[in-house]
C-alpha cells in the first residue's frame, strides 16, 4: 500500500457539503492514509472563518466582555455539520469543554487550535478513521520553536500500526503539555511534518483552486496554471506572497523529497500543480 498525506483547507471543510466532497475525495483512493483538516474556513464571501471566531472569543473572555454570542457562532457551526452529515458524535461535550477551559484562562494558542481539534473529531468519525490529537505527535520546545527530531520520532512510531488516521492541522504541544500554535496558515505545515513523519508518496494539499497560478486570482481574473514546479520555484513565489501554501511548509517535504501537489476540493477531475 502507498501512501497519501491529504491536508484539507478551511473552504474545503466549510460545511457538510464540502465534507461531503472531502469524503469522497479521500475514500477514492485508499492511499489516502492521512488527513490533516483545518477549521472550517468561509462559506461564501464576507463569513468568517471559525478560528478568528475563536480569536474574538478568547478576546471578548480576556476583557470581561460577554462570551456567549460569538460562543455559539463557533458551537452552530460544528453542529450544524455534525447533523447535516447525520453523525452521532456529541459534539457539545467537546464544546462546553472548550469553553470552561477558556474561562478558566487557557490561553489564546490553545483557543484557536480548538477549530483544528474539534473539526478532526467531526471528520474522523464521518471517515471512520482514527483520530490522533497533533498535541500528541507535534512538538515545539520551550521556547515555542518546532521541535523537528522529537516530532519526526513521535509520528514515525505513532503511525507505525495506523492504517488510517485524522491529525488536526495547525497545532501542537509545548514540553509543559501546553498547546501552540503555528501563525496562520500553519495547517499547510503540519500536513508537511506528517508527510516526512510517515515517509509518504505524496503530500496532496486541496485547496478551492485547480492549483499553483501565476498570479492571484483574487488580482488577476483567470491566471494560467502552472502544472509542475521545483521546490526553490514554489518556496520563492511563497515568500513573494503567492500564499497557496505556508511558505514553511516546504522544507519538511523538500528534505524527504516527497512531490507536493495542490488540488482543487471543489475541481477533483483536475490534477492541479505538481
Ligand atoms: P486553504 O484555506 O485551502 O488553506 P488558502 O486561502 O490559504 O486556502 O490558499 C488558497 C488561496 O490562495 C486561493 O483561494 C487564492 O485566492 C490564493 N492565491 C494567492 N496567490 C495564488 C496563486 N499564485 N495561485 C493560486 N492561488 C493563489
Ligand atoms: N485555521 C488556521 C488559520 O486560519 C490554520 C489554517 O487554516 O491553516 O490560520
Ligand atoms: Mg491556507
Amino acid at each position: 500500500m502507498g501512501s497519501i498525506v491529504a491536508k484539507f483547507g478551511g473552504s474545503s471543510l466549510a460545511d457538510a457539503s464540502q465534507m461531503e466532497k472531502v469524503r469522497n475525495i479521500v475514500m477514492a483512493n485508499r492511499d489516502r492514509r492521512f488527513i490533516v483538516p483545518s477549521a472550517p474556513g468561509k462559506r461564501f464571501d464576507g463569513d468568517t472563518k471559525v478560528t478568528d471566531l475563536l480569536y474574538e472569543l478568547k478576546h471578548t473572555v480576556e476583557y470581561g466582555k460577554d462570551h456567549k454570542k460569538v460562543f455559539a457562532k463557533i458551537c452552530k457551526r460544528y453542529i450544524e455539520i455534525r447533523d447535516a452529515l447525520g453523525l452521532s458524535i456529541k459534539i457539545e461535550d467537546y464544546l462546553s469543554q472548550v469553553e470552561q477551559d477558556i474561562l478558566e484562562g487557557e490561553s489564546s494558542d490553545y483557543t484557536a487550535s480548538r477549530g483544528e481539534y474539534l473539526n478532526g473529531l467531526l471528520l474522523a468519525d464521518y471517515l471512520g478513521f482514527e483520530f490522533i490529537d497533533a498535541a500528541d505527535v507535534i512538538k515545539f520546545d520551550r521556547r515555542g520553536k518546532y521541535d523537528q527530531s522529537t516530532t519526526m520520532d513521535l509520528l514515525a512510531h505513532r503511525l507505525r500500526d495506523v492504517d488510517y488516521a485524522v491529525i488536526p492541522g495547525f497545532y501542537g504541544s509545548m514540553p509543559d503539555g501546553g498547546i501552540k500554535t503555528f501563525s496562520r496558515g500553519g495547517s499547510d505545515i503540519t500536513g508537511a511534518i506528517v508527510a516526512a513523519g510517515a515517509e509518504a508518496d505524496l503530500y496532496e494539499n486541496w485547496t478551492d483552486v485547480d492549483g499553483f497560478l501565476m498570479a492571484d486570482p483574487r488580482i488577476v481574473p483567470n491566471p494560467r496554471k502552472i502544472d509542475c514546479l521545483t521546490y526553490r520555484e514554489l518556496r520563492e513565489l511563497s515568500y513573494m506572497g503567492a500564499n497557496v501554501l505556508h511558505e514553511d511548509a516546504i522544507f519538511p517535504v523538500f528534505q524527504a523529497a516527497i512531490p507536493i501537489n495542490v488540488r482543487n476540493t471543489n475541481h477533483p477531475e483536475e490534477t492541479g500543480t505538481m
